[in-house]
């Protein structure tokens, strides 16, 4: 019998509010350490937090999005710890009652989704982020108390690739619902694997180990990659996994040990004193549950059948909620959905790679998008000055129309103009021009991409045809 991967996941979100968890102190990255930090945040003697309402709203709203049961009564408790990123010796968590129970996120290819079962989603503060220099260390607490939601899976994955899918499908559930700004470089996904290996599919799960430090879904697949290879041949040369916390060494391309795990128990956690218990009326969940965004994959299937678009298309389109909205809120304008796509897809979307940007940061809007495809669909540009005049736009904005009159790109349909045009590209290139008459009617096409070359775009592609025909034809 062959060798079958348990996987579950222990994913930890930063949460999209403007303040921390129980303090006034802005979450934004990158300020120089130790500025955006108070009394409650730093974990002095006898401040006292205050619940931030947002952040249980957002991680409500995630629990509705994942199908979670949402608890009516939850609470926070006090998980007990010594380590420098913790001055006050405990995190305020969540324990026993958390925020939301259960839910499912499906992964895998139509036809083959897998329901990977969710345990529990719940709330809590994030802790200071220990910086080293040489041989000291330093203490950052701008993060600390930063609103953390962690949602943990059933061991449910089975592979390294249904790892990374699912943390990339949850990535985008989080993006859709404004959660969370995703941003892994500045760590607002940080995520704890946990992994077993036993004989077949069925019987009791193996001894797992937990895997830390995996800074990106990459890393994630290489430790598990790693770890199952490193499982499997303990077993297979008779030795038992050792239950443990293990450290992912990206440099070598190893996991190594850490720690033995610590117990539950050993946190002694204890409901925290200074906080209410948090209690949701249904009327709230509801009102809540009404503001739920579209999530991916409806998006995408209505994509097809409201605009006609292929599967690809709406795939592509829906992938990110910024490109969806941009996308409809072009169509709404001018309509032409597959034209709309296919500009989209191309060049708006090559730039935003290139550029590592967001539609949403954009110069331009989707009011010069569907002007910029009317001016083309209606032939008063052609469709090669058009992508000229949204590289414009994409760099700087403004309007089609205004783009193409200082640029000189409106569609050229003057006869003397084209004649000039397709007389000088028959003589640059008189090898086509004779195979054409020589009855090679591709030739043609190279001709009047000629034509649109000296014309930088403008000439009317159907008007140089007939005028370059009309020329070879007559000798
Ligand atoms: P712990 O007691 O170590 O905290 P939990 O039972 O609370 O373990 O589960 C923590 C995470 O480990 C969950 O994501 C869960 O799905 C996963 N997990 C639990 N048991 C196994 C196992 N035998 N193999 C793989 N993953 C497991
Ligand atoms: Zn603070
Ligand atoms: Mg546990």
């Amino acid at each position: 019998m062959s060798w079958t991967a348990a996987i579950g996941l222990e994913v930890h979100v930063q949460l999209r509010t403007a303040s921390k968890m129980f303090c006034g102190c802005p979450t934004s990255f990158g300020a120089p350490p130790n500025t955006q930090v108070c009394p409650v945040c730093l974990g002095l003697p006898g401040a006292m937090p205050v619940m931030n309402l947002e952040a249980i709203r957002l991680t409500v709203m995630t629990g509705l999005l994942l199908g979670c049961r949402i608890a009516t009564r939850s609470r926070f408790d006090r998980k007990n710890y010594f380590y420098p990123d913790m001055p006050k010796n405990y995190q305020i968590s969540q324990y026993d009652q958390p925020l939301c129970l259960g839910g499912a996120l499906d992964i895998g290819p139509a036809g083959a989704r897998r329901s990977i079962r969710l345990r529990r989603i719940h709330l809590e503060e994030d802790v200071a982020k220990s910086l080293h220099y040489g041989n000291s260390s330093g203490i950052d607490f701008n993060r600390a108390g930063t609103p953390l939601m962690e949602i943990v899976t059933e061991p449910d994955l089975r592979t390294p690739e249904e790892a990374h899918e699912f943390l990339t499908e949850l990535q985008r559930v989080l993006e859709y619902g404004r959660i969370s700004e995703c941003n892994l470089e500045e760590g607002n996904i940080r995520c704890d694997v946990n992994v077993s290996v036993r004989r077949g599919e069925d019987g009791a799960l193996g001894t797992k180990t937990e895997l830390k430090n995996l800074n990106t879904f990459r890393g994630v697949h290489r430790a598990l990659a790693a770890e199952i290879r490193r499982q499997i041949a303990v077993l297979e040369s008779g030795g038992r996994i050792v239950q443990e916390t293990r450290r992912w060494n990206d440099a070598a391309g190893v996991t190594e040990p850490m720690r033995t795990k610590e117990e539950e128990h050993d946190y002694r956690y204890f409901p925290e004193p200074d906080l209410m218990p948090i209690e949701l009326s249904a009327e709230q969940i509801e009102v809540w549950r009404a503001e739920l965004p579209e999530l991916p994959a409806a998006r995408r299937v209505r994509f097809v059948a409201q605009y006609s678009l292929p599967e690809y298309d709406a795939g592509v389109l829906t992938a990110d909620r910024g490109v969806a909205d941009f996308f409809e809120a072009t169509v709404r304008i001018c309509g032409r959905p597959k034209s709309v796509s296919n500009w989209v897809m191309t060049e708006v979307l090559r730039f935003l790679s290139e550029r590592g940007a967001t539609i949403g940061h954009l110069p331009l809007t989707p009011a010069a998008l569907a002007e910029l495809i009317t001016a083309v669909e209606e032939g008063r540009v052609s469709a090669l000055a058009g992508k000229e005049v949204l590289a414009d736009l994409l760099e700087r904005g403004g309007s089609p129309e205004d783009v193409i009159r200082a640029k000189g790109l409106a569609q050229v349909s003057d006869d003397a103009a084209i004649a000039e045009w397709a007389a000088q590209a028959i003589a640059q290139h008189p090898g086509p021009a004779a195979e054409y008459r020589a009855g090679k009617a591709a030739a043609l096409q190279f001709l009047i991409g000629q034509v649109m070359k000296l014309s930088r775009g403008r000439a009317n592609p159907k008007l140089a045809a007939a005028e370059l025909r009309k020329r070879l034809d007559a000798g």
